[in-house]
This record gives C-alpha cells, sequence and structure tokens, in this order.
C-alpha cells in the first residue's frame, strides 16, 4: 500500500525514511524530468554536455551562488564542490589543515566523527577531546566539556551524528582560537547557523542538499590559507580545487545541476527559518509520541541532544521492532530500521521529507502501540 497523500496518488510514492540519499523535493524531480532529454533547448542533457561550456558553466556558477547565498556565505570565504563523498573529507581535513608539530583534536559523538577519527590517526597523532562512547554515543558535550591540547591545529566535530541521531542543536563556541571544523553532512541547511564558528564545513550532497556523488565543502579565509601552503596531489588539495572553482576535473555535473534545483527549492520555501521550523514540527512529531509512550518508545539520544533530522528509537522489546518495521512498510513507510550498531527503528526526516509524512508515522506509532501495548 502506498498511502493517499498526493505524491502516493501521482506518482506512488513512499515516506521514505532513509538516511541517505535521503528523500528529494518532488518539485525538483519534476524539474530535471522536464530537463531530461533536452536542457532549456539545448539539445541534450546536463549529463551530455561538457563541463567547459557555457551551458554547464552557468549552472555550476548559479549553484554555487545560490548556496552562498542560503547560508550568507561572505565574499572571502571558499565554496567547493567536490567528488568522493563526505569520507574523503575524513582524509582531506588532516591533508589541508594539519600543521607539522601540532595536534588536531577531534570530538567523539558517534559512528561518523569516530570513522573521521580512524581516518586521521592513519596520518598523524591526533587527540580525542572528549567521548560519548562509554554511554553509546547518547549525547553531544556542553562547550566546556571537551578538554582540548594547548597545540591544537585544529578542532573537529560532528554537528549531526546521523546513526545515533545525536545533534548539537546550537553552532558550538569551543572558545580556542583555532580553526573548527565540521561534518555538517545530515543537518546542513536545516537550521540557520552562525558561520562565524567555523572554518571548515563540509556535507555529503544526498541527506540535505542533493543525490549522492558531490560533497560541499565551505574554507574560512583563515582556512583557505593553511590549505594554500600544502603541496597535495590535485585531487587530494582544496586549494586545487578553489583554483579552478571546482573544475579542476570533470566535476560531477549532475548531482551539482541537482544540488542548483535542490537550493533555489529551499529559497522559493523561505530559506532556513522555514526548514527549521519544518525540522521541529516533524520531529516534535514523533518525540511527543515516544514520550507520551509511558516507556513502549525509547529514544536513542538524551533529550538536549535529541536530533531533528534522525530520530533513533525502539520499543520495548526486539521482537515489536521487527513488527513495526515490516507494518509500517506495508503501510507506506519505508526504511525505518536502525543501523545494525544502534538497532530498532530509525526515522530520518530532511529537509524535503513532507511534514504529512511525519504524522503518518505518530499516528502509526500510536496505533501500534494500542494494539501492541
Ligand atoms: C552520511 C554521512 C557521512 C558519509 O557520507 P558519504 O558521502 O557517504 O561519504 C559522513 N558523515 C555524516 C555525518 C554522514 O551523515
Amino acid at each position: 500500500m502506498k498511502g493517499t497523500h498526493l505524491e502516493a496518488l501521482l506518482y506512488g510514492r513512499v515516506f521514505n525514511f532513509s538516511a541517505g540519499p535521503g528523500t528529494l523535493p518532488v518539485e525538483v524531480l519534476e524539474e530535471a524530468r522536464e530537463d531530461l532529454l533536452n536542457y532549456k533547448g539545448c539539445g541534450m542533457s546536463v549529463m551530455e554536455m561538457s563541463h567547459r561550456g557555457k551551458d554547464y558553466e552557468a549552472i555550476h556558477y548559479e549553484t554555487i551562488n545560490s548556496l552562498r547565498q542560503i547560508l550568507s556565505v561572505p565574499e572571502d570565504w571558499g565554496v567547493l564542490f567536490l567528488q568522493g563523498g563526505a569520507s574523503l573529507q575524513n582524509a582531506m581535513v588532516p591533508m589541508n589543515l594539519g600543521i607539522e608539530g601540532k595536534t588536531p583534536n577531534y570530538i567523539d559523538t558517534g559512528t561518523w566523527g569516530h570513522k573521521s577519527i580512524g581516518d586521521a590517526k592513519k596520518l598523524g597523532p591526533l587527540h580525542i577531546a572528549w567521548t560519548s562512547e562509554p554511554t553509546n554515543f547518547d549525547r553531544a558535550p556542553a562547550d566546556d566539556e571537551p578538554s582540548f591540547t594547548d597545540d591544537a591545529s585544529y578542532i573537529y566535530f560532528t554537528s549531526n551524528e546521523t546513526i545515533q541521531g545525536v545533534d548539537y542543536l546550537r553552532d558550538p563556541d569551543w572558545g580556542c582560537d583555532v580553526p573548527v571544523v565540521c561534518d555538517m553532512s545530515s543537518n546542513i541547511l536545516s537550521r540557520p547557523m552562525a558561520l562565524n564558528r567555523y572554518d571548515v564545513i563540509f556535507a555529503g550532497a544526498q541527506k540535505n542538499q542533493g543525490p549522492a556523488g558531490v560533497a560541499t565543502v565551505l574554507l574560512s579565509p583563515r582556512a583557505i590559507e593553511i590549505a594554500k601552503t600544502k603541496d597535495l596531489p590535485l585531487m587530494l588539495s582544496w586549494a586545487e580545487a578553489l583554483k579552478a572553482d571546482s573544475i579542476h576535473n570533470t566535476p560531477p555535473c549532475w548531482a551539482i545541476y541537482i544540488c542548483g534545483l535542490y537550493y533555489k527549492w529551499v529559497m522559493k520555501e523561505g530559506g532556513l527559518t522555514e526548514m527549521a521550523s519544518r525540522a521541529e514540527k516533524r520531529s516534535s512529531l514523533i518525540y511527543d509520541v515516544i514520550d507520551g509512550s509511558e516507556g513502549f518508545y525509547v529514544g536513542h539520544a538524551q533529550k538536549g541532544s535529541r536530533s531533528q533530522m534522525n530520530i533513533s528509537f525502539r520499543a520495548k522489546d526486539e521482537e515489536l521492532d521487527k513488527k513495526f518495521i515490516q507494518e509500517a512498510e506495508a503501510n507506506g513507510m519505508t526504511t525505518l530500521a536502525g543501523h545494525r550498531s544502534v538497532g530498532g527503528m530509525r526515522a530520518s526526516m530532511y529537509n524535503a521529507f513532507p511534514i504529512s509524512g511525519a504524522q503518518a508515522l505518530a499516528d502509526f506509532m500510536k496505533d501500534f502501540m494500542q494494539r501492541n501495548g
């Protein structure tokens, strides 16, 4: 069964709770379909045109400018579109920002932070300034909890841990005058933010801004200065990418084009304030059911760190989790199984996820509890 919402009736679409790649706006998909065979009369698709021709160049720079506009990125910051996903940045960060004789400081709040630490460690020693591993990654630290080294080259954190559903829900102020790096893959563009707290922000596009195949990287002037001193292979160098506006080799043109459509959609819908309001509405619908369930449902993250993008929760026992996921699927709500490391369920609801989908899940959760409580 596909449900009765408009997208279901028109296109047979389900409510897709996937953690990534995630739901895209239907308007974006419709526009891409419109342009698929013949982009605006130029006789070919975006996938087929030269990345050095004027049609693609227009798309490319418009996409960069839209992202700059949405996030109010200052002129002297760099905006890159790179391949290798968010994961390649795990290596590119220490390569481009590390400083001989200084120590990278990492905050470890979940699976993604952990992976990044694993990659950075292969490139040099680092310091773990804070970890929630002993409590199974159930919260983000307060600003004064991590203990940084005096010789920190940079501070690294993950603003939203996609698997555990743990979010800072703020722009942390670490109170140190060193570059701050943030993996914002799963909550970028979901709320307004204070860019001046950061020096490097990176994000795989496939959660909150487009399809897989491209990662966005924002660089502050001081991050650019450090990166310029590095002599790195072409594809591993932020400075090389910056010099060529990310056309230092064939960029993922199609993915960038879809991001461009997505950014325009975000602006048309009301920008980051509106995205934040929708995220609040969607996630409250689900957290309210969890909190009112008298223990039938249990959330993974502590209350002050609850993600508005990824809600990890479980039912009273594992048998019920399985039944929940199966029945939800039969009701047009897919991909609700939690990551194998956390178990239970995970509802991922990014920018483009409709509020009606969150309502449908909340209603289903209540009904399921009544039948199995
Ligand atoms: C999904 C995700 C990644 C990995 O992204 P890839 O583009 O697949 O490399 C990294 N960090 C976070 C926080 C994520 O959610």
